[in-house]
């Protein structure tokens, strides 16, 4: 608000008689001169009293700027007196008003200059009393300008009126306003409070949105901690498989280095098949050769051959005299196997002339081969080694051991006593040499097998001595057969014929006939060695790839002793069996020795018959057959006379000749 006041105050007016009626009704209109000339000054003066009042500090044209309520808040100006009506105004409009400006504009026009001084009270001016006319212009006067007064004062009251009205209007819209906002207020409060437990319920979210904001963030990093494993991982994964990669081409690369190395080696595995396939063709015609070679070696050996053994002087034996029996060496020095044996005889019946003792006679004797008494048994059947072959070739082989009781022949033939190897026999070291070399055959495509069976001849009578059991000891009960209708084979009835692959079990056949033995020797004396024992091996060989078949027997025969009866002794009851017994076993020998000589002299019968072991052995004897006899010799002077009878006989055997060999081949 500013409110002017350069105009002079309106308490100058206040004196002014012509201002009967107020203000505020005259606004419009002029008052009547004539009612108002009837006025006194006192009316004047009370009728200008409410106008005085009124315009009481309003002489100047007071401005007021009412804002809208977003405007600054009204100030009020310094109070002054006559400002009541400017300050009910700007009360009415407050802070509250509308948007508008509201200008209320108070003109009070000032009093005409022209007119004469106007002295302040109730008497009029310098006019003498009697200047009627003067006074009454003066009257007229301040009447017109209190006309003129009033009817601004109208217009402005109008304007007033009119501005008050636009204010009542403008007050009424704020006042709607007002209520409009109040309402709205209270609905934006109650927004606000809704806001506000909306916001409690936000924060309450918030916080559990953070709540699970951090768990989520805790997860977030595990995950971040697992994914950095997961890379680490996923690195060395990606390593190794750089590695595996680097490897499967270096793999590759040598397969297929390999495999060109492959298909070479399959061309030569070819060509080595065929010549592997010519050089068997070759080797087994270089075997068919050897075969033959060997057998043409042992004809020319002779099938027939006369091995002479000498056994040591034992402890407890007389030493004979040193000249008794010689070997003189070989035709070929000291270094030669020895070949001849001297024995020289005294014979007492011969006495010289002078009555003196004849000088000894001495016989000479020659064999295939010698083996004086210092000879292992090893060397002694290298010698036979070359007839294990042939058997094995398909040739049948007889070895002999002839000479009397106690000369050696069953130490020969099986070995000495108890389990040492050295004085193993002829029979286990066959065996063992027919195993290994079936075994290397095996590799030329030949498959063999072997058949054993050992039995006793005693006074013609065969006896099992692989019998087990309640058969054990007992004998007699075997017969010699013909193995079928027409066959040319021979077996033993009653007999056990035992399949044998291994030394073992070779050795297992020697110590069972050594106890059927045993127990026959307690039932009848000296019955083992009065009877032959034949050892006999069926060789078998198969060639399947080149459909060949070979066989041949191996016979190992330990003759009962080849001494005979002195023919001066008296006989008793007891000696007549063993004269009996004496003649069936000479009977024997002599058909041996006989039936090899009809077989050298091509004799059209031989007398195989004769004999229960010529006819056992009669497939192994003749032919294309190899036979080697050992003659055993006893060292002892007393055992001379046999010893000679033996030599005789072996000598005779030894000028034998067996036909052309010819291999059993089927
Ligand atoms: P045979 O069987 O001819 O009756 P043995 O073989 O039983 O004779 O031999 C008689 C004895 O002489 C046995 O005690 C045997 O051990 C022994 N003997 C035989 N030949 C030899 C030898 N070459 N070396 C050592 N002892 C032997
Ligand atoms: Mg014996």
């Amino acid at each position: 608000i500013s409110l002017s006041q350069q105009r002079p105050p309106l308490m100058e007016v206040k004196g002014n008689l012509e201002l009967k009626t107020p203000l505020v009704k005259a606004s419009s209109r002029l008052p009547l001169p004539g009612s108002r000339l009837k006025r006194g000054p006192d009316q004047m003066e009370d009728a200008l009293e409410p106008a005085k009042k009124r315009t009481r500090g309003l002489g100047a044209v007071t401005k007021v700027n009412i804002t809208r309520p977003r405007g600054p808040p009204l100030r009020t100006a310094p109070q002054t007196h006559g400002q009541t009506a400017a300050q009910k105004v700007p009360k009415k409009t407050g802070p509250r008003s509308t948007a508008r400006p509201l200008t209320f504009v108070f003109s009070v026009p000032m009093l005409p200059s022209a007119a004469p001084p106007m002295v302040a009270g109730k008497k009029p001016g310098k006019r003498p009393a009697w200047d009627l006319k003067g006074q009454l212009y003066d009257l007229n006067e301040e009447l017109k300008r209190y006309r003129e007064k009033n009817q601004a004062l109208d217009r402005d009251n109008q304007q007033l009126q009119e501005q008050l009205k636009e204010a009542q209007q403008q007050a009424k819209t704020l006042g709607t306003e007002c209520s409009t906002l109040e309402e709205e207020l209270t609905r934006v409060r109650t927004q606000a409070e809704q806001g506000q437990q909306e916001l409690g319920h936000l924060r309450a979210h918030v916080s559990e949105i953070e709540e699970q904001l951090s768990t989520k963030e805790e997860l977030l990093q595990e995950l971040q901690k697992e994914q950095l494993e997961l890379q680490e991982e996923r690195r060395a994964l990606a390593t190794r498989l750089e590695e595996q990669e680097r490897r499967q081409q270096a793999l590759e690369a040598a397969l297929s280095s390999s495999q060109a190395e492959v298909v070479c080696l399959r061309q030569e595995t070819a060509s080595q098949a065929t010549l592997l396939a010519e050089r068997g063709d070759q080797l087994h015609g270089l075997e068919m050769e050897r075969r033959r070679l060997h057998n043409q070696l042992q004809e020319l050996k002779g099938n027939i051959r006369v091995f002479c053994r000498v056994r040591p002087v034992l402890a407890g034996e007389p030493v004979p005299s040193s000249g008794f029996l010689l070997f003189p060496p070989g035709p070929a020095g000291p270094s030669d196997p020895p070949t001849c044996l001297s024995l020289s005889r005294s014979d007492d019946r011969r006495a010289t002339l002078s009555g003196a003792p004849a000088p000894p006679t001495r016989h000479d004797f020659s064999f295939d081969r010698v083996f004086p008494p210092g000879s292992r048994q090893d060397e002694v059947f290298e010698e036979i080694s070359m007839l294990v072959q042939s058997a094995l070739d398909g040739y049948p082989v007889c070895i002999f051991a002839y000479g009397q009781t106690g000369s050696g022949k069953t130490f020969t033939m099986e070995g000495g006593p108890g389990e040492d190897p050295q004085l193993e026999g002829l029979i286990p070291r066959a065996l063992r040499h027919l195993f290994s070399v079936a075994q290397e055959m095996n590799g030329q495509g030949w498959t063999y097998s072997f058949v054993a069976s050992y039995v006793e001849i005693y006074n013609e009578t065969v006896r099992d001595l692989l019998a087990t059991g309640t058969r054990k000891g007992q004998g007699g009960e075997c017969e010699i057969r013909r193995a079928g209708p027409g066959s040319e084979e021979l077996t033993v009835t009653n007999a056990r014929y035992v399949p044998v692959s291994c030394e073992k079990e070779v050795e297992a056949l020697l110590h069972l006939a050594r106890q059927n033995r045993a127990v026959a020797r307690t039932a009848q004396n000296e019955r083992s060695s009065r009877s032959h024992s034949v050892f006999q091996l069926q060789i078998s060989g198969e060639h399947a790839a080149r459909g060949l078949q070979c066989g041949a027997p191996l016979n190992l025969v330990d003759l009962a002793g080849s001494e005979r009866l002195d023919p001066g002794l008296a006989l008793g009851p007891g000696e007549r069996d063993r004269l009996r017994e004496t003649q069936a076993i000479n009977s024997s020998l002599s058909t041996l020795g006989l039936v090899i000589m009809a077989l050298s002299n091509k004799e059209s019968h031989v007398p195989y018959r004769n004999s229960k072991l010529t006819y056992l052995l009669q497939n192994s004897l003749g032919g294309s057959a190899k036979m080697l006899m050992f003659v055993n010799i006893s060292p002892l002077e007393e055992n001379v006379s046999e010893s000679l009878n033996s030599l005789r006989f072996a000598s005779k055997v030894n000028q034998c000749v067996i036909g052309t060999a010819r291999a059993n081949k089927k």
